[in-house]
Formats: C-alpha cells, sequence, structure tokens
C-alpha cells in the first residue's frame, strides 16, 4: 500500500493516492449553501447519545431515545465539500440541533470494497475513534447507511498545511520550529498511545480555527502495543530506509519520527527531500542522500534536518 506524492510516480498499489488532487476544482464548483463559521459551540451531543441511553432506568424509553438519537445524514445539514479522499469525499456540515458545524468525511461502501480496504476503514475509525488531543482532528462519532460510511469529524477551517506551504514556497525556521514542535506534541501523544500514524505529509497535516495544526487521516494507522509492524504503506517520499529495505520490513514507530525530519526539509524548503523518480527516490531514501538544503538555512536547522536519521533518541517516550 504505497502512495506516491508526484502524479508521474504510479507505483502498482492496492491503494492509491495524489498529491493534490481536484479539490481546488470542487471548491469552484461547489453548490454552496451558505454556511456559518463555528461560532464556539461545544461539539455535539451525538458521541454521548450512547450513554445517556445506558444509564436510563426505563428500557422502553431507551429505546425509542436511541432511535431518536441513532445518527443519520438527515440530521445534518451539508455544505461545501472541504477535500478529495480516496473513497469519497469530505464536506462542511452543520449538525441541525445544535448548530454545531463539523467535517462529514463520506467513504463508499463499494469503492472500500472494490480496493479491498474494509480493515483499513475499520481501523481509521477504532484508532481515530480512541484519540483526543489538541493536536488532532476530532472524532466525534460516525454512522452509516447502504452506501456510505460517515465519519463525523472535527472541522479545520484553514485547511491543509500542503496548501499553505505550496502558497507560500516555504516557511521561516522560526515557523518551521513551531510547526515541527506541534506535530511532535501530536505525535509523543499518538506514541504514547501505541499508534503509528504511518502517513504524516503536509495534506494530512490540517489548520485549526486559530492557526493550531491538527494531525488528521488515520487511514494508515495501526494500533500496535507491540511496537513492530511489517507492512509496507505509506507516501514514498515520506517513507523511512527500514521500510524500503525488503518486501516484508521491520520497523518501530521510529518511522513517524523520520517523517518529522522529512517535513522539517519540506517546510524550509517547499519539497521534499528526497523527491525524484519512483526508483531515484528509493535509492535516495536508502542513502539518507537529501536534496542539499539552501545556504541560507542557519546551521541550527541544517544540524536538526540531517539528524532525521538518528531521530530515534530524540523522541521515544
Ligand atoms: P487520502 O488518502 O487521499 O489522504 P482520505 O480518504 O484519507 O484521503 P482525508 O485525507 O481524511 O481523506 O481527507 C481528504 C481531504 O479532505 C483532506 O486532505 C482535507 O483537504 C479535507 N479534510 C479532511 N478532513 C477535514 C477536516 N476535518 N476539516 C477540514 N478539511 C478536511
Ligand atoms: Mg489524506
Amino acid at each position: 500500500m504505497l502512495t506516491a506524492t508526484n502524479k508521474n510516480k504510479m507505483i502498482p498499489a492496492a491503494k492509491m493516492q495524489h498529491r493534490g488532487g481536484d479539490s481546488e476544482l470542487l471548491r469552484k464548483h461547489a453548490c454552496l449553501n451558505r454556511m456559518q463559521i463555528p461560532s464556539h459551540l461545544p461539539p455535539p451531543t451525538i458521541v454521548a447519545a450512547s450513554s445517556q441511553v445506558a444509564n436510563s432506568s426505563d428500557a422502553e424509553t431507551s429505546a425509542a431515545v436511541a432511535r431518536h438519537l441513532e445518527l443519520h445524514l438527515g440530521l445534518f445539514e451539508i455544505g461545501r465539500p472541504l477535500g478529495k479522499g480516496k473513497f469519497g469525499r469530505v464536506y462542511l456540515a452543520r449538525h441541525r440541533t445544535s448548530g454545531y458545524i463539523c467535517a462529514l468525511k463520506v467513504l463508499n461502501k463499494d469503492e472500500i470494497k472494490r480496493e479491498r480496504a474494509e480493515m483499513h476503514v475499520r481501523r481509521e475509525i477504532e484508532v481515530h475513534s480512541n484519540l483526543r488531543h489538541p493536536g488532532i482532528v476530532g472524532f466525534y462519532g460516525w454512522f452509516h447507511d447502504s452506501r456510505r460510511i460517515f465519519l463525523i469529524l472535527e472541522y479545520a477551517a484553514g485547511g491543509e498545511l500542503y496548501k499553505t506551504l505550496q502558497k507560500e514556497g516555504r516557511f521561516s525556521e522560526r515557523r518551521a520550529a513551531n510547526y515541527i514542535a506541534q506535530v511532535a506534541l501530536s505525535l509523543i501523544y499518538l506514541h504514547s498511545k501505541n499508534v503509528m500514524h504511518r502517513d504524516m505529509k503536509p495534506e494530512n497535516i490540517l489548520i485549526g480555527l486559530y492557526s493550531e495544526l491538527k494531525l488528521s487521516d488515520f487511514g494508515y494507522s495501526v494500533h500496535a502495543p507491540s511496537n513492530r509492524r511489517d507492512t509496507l504503506c505509506g507516501t514514498l517520499d515520506y517513507l523511512p530506509p527500514e521500510m524500503l529495505q525488503s518486501d516484508k520490513p521491520e520497523y518501530t514507530k521510529a518511522v513517524d519520527q523520520w517523517t518529522l525530519g522529512v517535513l522539517t526539509y519540506e517546510f524550509l524548503t517547499g519539497e521534499a527531500p528526497f523527491e525524484d523518480t519512483v526508483a531515484m527516490t528509493h535509492r535516495r531514501i536508502l542513502k539518507n542522500h537529501m536534496k542539499p538544503l539552501p545556504a541560507s538555512l542557519s546551521p541550527e536547522a541544517k544540524d536538526f534536518v540531517h539528524s532525521v536519521g538518528d531521530f530515534t533518541p530524540i523522541l521515544i517516550l
């Protein structure tokens, strides 16, 4: 399940994804119903619904309440598309009764089946629903109908960090350091829960209402208490050498730390350090052969980026 960030890098893989996509286009053609940006209401009580039901002594009332509180599409007003994912789109949505603004990630069941990705989607829901951290997009609940699965997510009003990076070209050292520190905190939290993200990249880092970063997209994440995995997955430019060394690689959560180094490089220069043709990217990563950093960067920034290969001692808890 290797994916490529560059459209020319067609890697034979069941789960292929491309950088960027047509979300810009979607934005332009979106039929919008004019929605307000969140007015800081607390999250809707949708996830708490089951506990309210469980506490009720009257079974009949409970069943009626449960039916009433059951999640379904009719509870939401759907707004503009926010982005396009592998199995569907993500929409801005408003929970009708509370007025709470959220993002609704819609996954098409047929496409999931076609790609044999049932286990991935199950994992995404299991992993994400157990995470609660300001640096991670909130997961409020999920439901499904005959054709689709819906994930109710915290709305990240600033969109993808990737788009901001594209627009600005690169970030100053101060800003890059601030961003990397935020992502590192989210990672420390994830790893403390024995979760490996395995697909960190600027497209999967969203920006919140206060310009804070929020890690998202747990489609390749895994809960691994043994801290040992062997599936090749993620996005080529961000993979560490240990994932590419053999067909059956063995790796630990240190894979995410490697990616933190790759992200630092990309924030400072606007491009990924090993980006090349597929074969060359492989080769470069295996040799830890980054493209040269601009001479104008401070020695501290260069040192930080070059220590990418020995990141392990810095973050492992
Ligand atoms: P891919 O594998 O291509 O990354 P995916 O199916 O895993 O896709 P996501 O990455 O979760 O889908 O979402 C696709 C896009 O939708 C994101 O890149 C982002 O632009 C937008 N998006 C997703 N979640 C949110 C959110 N909570 N708030 C705002 N925008 C979002
Ligand atoms: Mg994504």
